[in-house]
């Protein structure tokens, strides 16, 4: 028998896990908002939540882990204006560089990926169930939840609704009846780019909040085992979520387990674009880390405790994956034998830095020919995702680089290619022109 520990921000409480059928696992995290290249907090999100499908996966038959993309949102039309380009072509493009970087950093696909276009008609469905149970109001073409009809409204943040209107930046209005009334359907103007639906309420989108509560209803019905997402999401988006499809659903508990990640600071700051320390996970990938480095970058810090990058956590990190590389590419044992012991500290609330800690023993282990050792390290690395640098995989990553660089000279853009060719250098290897092509060559 087996336990898996989580912190529950519902209960506030670290509990046993068990899920609503013991041979299956429905979990939902909240996916990006597809308006900019994800960056590095995305990175942070979409890992530990990788690494929690890895440990359901090992212990479940079936493990359903639904990832959304937000692509309705006021932050994409600003996007799209402000580089005159259509909405479509904007989502598209983020969607891929989303899965390019979520990829490079090994975290496994989704088993679905909803997107918030495709779910319009199930929004209006609850949103309509919401109208009929007194839950909501029409009031010039907006429709609002009610947050005064639900009165557990607030139990996930933990705070009295007047906290939460002092603290949070919450729209004034003057139709709200309550100032912590929040939209479900909003009207759409001129300006919004002919970017709207058709509803019962007019030509117009739907609120964040319903877009997350129609996805999970439509992929698992009214009631899951896990909701994901960052500590940032907790209040007023997942707060919301849950007063929402609890009330639409009667009876249902929506979501029993609720796990948040904690922030991503960059050099102790909270990253942000105004203070000009905005990272994405291409940048940091370009800078010469390769996905694996960043994966362990984000499993040093326990995941409900905030993370800080910087370039000595990051050289560290590239630093304990070259010493565990070595060690496995030195040794030619592939048999792999699972690690209880790795296994535990994954289960006790996902406990990365006892994880991490564990693997250094098992790497100096096998540094010194214990087999045992090295099987449990093989088997462990590939649990967590955590690709070894093997020639091949620097040859692959230079390729890419070289490939980047050849799409960036196509472009035109002289900045970023020279700055791709210095970073192929850097790894000891010269690009060399050859018209539209290029050939590399190792520097001895
Ligand atoms: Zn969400």
């Amino acid at each position: 028998m087996f336990d898996i520990f989580l912190s529950n921000s519902l209960t506030k409480k670290k509990e046993i896990f068990y899920p609503l059928n013991k041979d299956s696992v429905k979990m939902y995290a909240c996916g990006p908002t597809v308006y900019e290249r994800p960056h590095m907090g995305n990175a942070r999100a979409a890992v530990v939540y990788d690494v929690l499908f890895r440990l359901l996966k090992h212990f479940y038959k079936n493990v359903i882990y639904v990832r959304n993309i937000t692509d309705v949102d006021d932050k994409i039309i600003n996007a799209a204006k402000s580089q005159n380009i259509t909405i479509d072509d904007l989502t598209t493009q983020i969607m891929q560089f989303y899965h390019q970087d979520i990829t490079e950093i090994n975290c496994l696909p989704p088993s679905v990926e909803p997107k918030a276009t495709t779910h319009i008609k199930q929004m209006i469905e609850m949103i309509e169930q919401l109208i009929k149970l007194n839950h909501a109001y029409v009031v010039q073409g907006h429709v609002l939840f009610n947050v005064n009809s639900h009165s557990s409204y607030g139990e996930l943040a933990n705070r009295s609704l007047d906290e939460m209107i002092a603290g949070a930046r919450i729209e004034v209005a003057p139709f709200k009846k309550n100032p912590a009334d929040f939209v479900l359907w909003k009207p759409c103007s001129a300006e919004d780019y002919n970017y709207d639906f058709e509803s019962p309420w007019g030509r117009g989108r739907p609120g964040w909040h319903i877009e997350c509560s129609a996805m999970s209803f439509a992929c698992f019905g009214s009631d899951f085992d896990i909701h994901g997402g960052g500590a940032d999401l907790m209040f007023p988006h997942h707060e919301n979520e849950l007063a929402q499809s609890k009330c639409a659903n009667s009876g249902s508990s929506f979501a029993r387990y609720w796990v948040h990640n904690g922030f991503l600071t960059v050099n102790g700051e909270k990253m942000s674009k105004s203070l000009g320390n905005f990272k994405t996970v291409r940048e940091v990938i370009d800078s010469g880390f390769i996905g694996s480095v960043i994966r362990y970058f984000c499993l040093t810090v326990h995941y409900r405790k905030p993370l800080d990058l910087n370039d000595k956590a990051l050289e560290d990190a590239n630093k304990a994956m070259k010493k565990i590389s070595a060690v496995v590419n030195r040794t030619k044992g592939k048999v792999v034998k699972e690690c209880k012991e790795i296994i535990n500290f994954l289960a006790d609330d996902m406990n990365t830095p006892a994880v991490l800690a564990h693997l250094h023993k098992l790497t100096s282990k096998s540094q010194q020919g214990d087999e045992e050792a090295h099987m449990q390290l093989l088997w462990s690395l590939d649990l967590l995702g955590l690709e070894v640098m093997t020639k091949e995989v620097i040859h692959n990553y230079i390729i890419k680089i070289a490939q980047e660089r050849l799409q960036a000279k196509r472009e035109k853009n002289w900045k970023s290619a020279d700055r791709l060719r210095m970073q192929i250098m850097e790894r000891g290897y010269k690009i060399l022109d050859t018209g539209d092509s290029y050939e590399l060559e190792k520097i001895s």
